[in-house]
Order: C-alpha cells, then sequence, then structure tokens
C-alpha cells in the first residue's frame, strides 16, 4: 500500500466511526417500544412495572400521595407514603453526612405528562421525544414511587457530576430506590441514562437490583412470571 492509499484508508476509517457515534443513540432503542402495549393490572403493587410497553389509565391516581417536607424537597412535591417516608430519611440522611439531595420532581399526573411531552415533541420532534420523554400513561413518575432529584450543584441535569450521585450510587438501595434508567441498558428500559431519575421498589428488591446490576425489567424476567 502506497503513502495515498493509506491516507485514504485511513480517512475512511474515521469517517465510519463518526457516523457510528452519531447514530449509536437511534440504535439504542430496541423497536418493539410502544407496539404491544397493555394496561397495567395492578397500579397499586409497589413494584409496578410501567414502561414503553406497560401503560397506566389516563385516570390512574395513587391513594396514598403525601406532601415531601420541603426540607428534602422542592415545593409541594408529593409520592405515596412509602416512597414519601424513605425519601425524607434517605434525604435527612445524607445531610447528616454533608450531602444535599433534594426531590425536584415527583408525582405527575396523567395530563402534566401529557403537556410535557408534547412539549418535546413540539420543539425536538417525536424520535427525540421518545427518548427523553415518556408518553403519557408511560412514566413511572404517575406511580408516586419516582423521584428525580438534584444535589449540591443545584441542577438535575448535572447530578452525575455531583459527590451526591456517588453517595447515591453507594447508599440509595439501602432505603429502597434504584437508579431506575443505567447507562447501557437503553435498551431494556427504553430510555436514556438518567442518573437523576430513582424509584422506590423497597429495601428488599433494591438490594437485590443493586448485587446483581439489573434493572427492573430484568428483576421482572428473572424473579417475576408475568403471563
Ligand atoms: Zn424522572
Amino acid at each position: 500500500m502506497n503513502n495515498d492509499s493509506l491516507k485514504i484508508a485511513v480517512y475512511i476509517v474515521i469517517a465510519i466511526l463518526v457516523i457510528l457515534f452519531y447514530t449509536k443513540d437511534i440504535k439504542l432503542f430496541d423497536e418493539n417500544f410502544y407496539n404491544d402495549i397493555q394496561e397495567i393490572a395492578e397500579p397499586d403493587i409497589i413494584l409496578v412495572l410501567v414502561n414503553k410497553n406497560f401503560k397506566l389509565s389516563a385516570s390512574y391516581v395513587p391513594d396514598d400521595l403525601k406532601t415531601i417536607n420541603v426540607k428534602y424537597a422542592n415545593e409541594n412535591k408529593k409520592l405515596r407514603k412509602s416512597a414519601k417516608e424513605a425519601f425524607e430519611l434517605l434525604s435527612e440522611n445524607a445531610h447528616q453526612q454533608g450531602y444535599e439531595i433534594i426531590a425536584v420532581s415527583a408525582y405527575r399526573d396523567y395530563d402534566y405528562q401529557n403537556d410535557l411531552y408534547e412539549e418535546y415533541v413540539t420543539t425536538m420532534g417525536d424520535e427525540y421525544a421518545d427518548k427523553c420523554s415518556a408518553r403519557p400513561g408511560h412514566s413511572e413518575h404517575q406511580t408516586g414511587l419516582a423521584v428525580d432529584v438534584s444535589g449540591s450543584n443545584d441542577d438535575y441535569n448535572l447530578f452525575a457530576e455531583s459527590k451526591e450521585f456517588l453517595w447515591m450510587k453507594d447508599n440509595a438501595h439501602k432505603y429502597g430506590f434504584i437508579l431506575r434508567y443505567p447507562q447501557g441498558k437503553e435498551k431494556i428500559t427504553g430510555f436514556k441514562y438518567e442518573p437523576w431519575h430513582y424509584r422506590f421498589v423497597g429495601i428488599e428488591v433494591a438490594q437485590i437490583i443493586y448485587d446483581e446490576n439489573i434493572t427492573l425489567e430484568e428483576y421482572y424476567d428473572k424473579y417475576i412470571n408475568l403471563n
């Protein structure tokens, strides 16, 4: 191979790498999402699985929503009682160790999620909207068991860069919370990596998910027969 053809070969390889880099997000997601949708029969169970294939009805509202103490959350953020109590304990214990973990979003009703999703569609298009936002009925926030947090850098989008993120990595499961949308699991969860989004599943299940480094979908697959 002479010098010129070597150069061309190198350029081609670089071009392929650039294309792969910019299209990798698209390939992360399974084609089956939103194709085979079932309505959730038991929305009140703590382990309820809500994702792009399991949907909550538009009228579902948990009946035990409680407002999180403003010491641990922005104003008027609600979670179901057990999740609220676990989150307050988590945030309080973190605070005592020098970490500030604040709930910035918690329960969201169907209509709110609808508006949020439509906003993404209008501004960014529907392909992007489906990566970043759940369609109404498909958001875990409607369960009252999911919470978005910010750390001492005060921006949930940058939560992964805060010291609180590392604390959550080691401690969230002890309070019954799991990192719901981990990096590298996009094809399983249907959502991009969200370091700020935690889901209450109870301490026992959170410990298993933590130990086995799996998602809630994989937990269901392994331990719960859905059919
Ligand atoms: Zn969230």
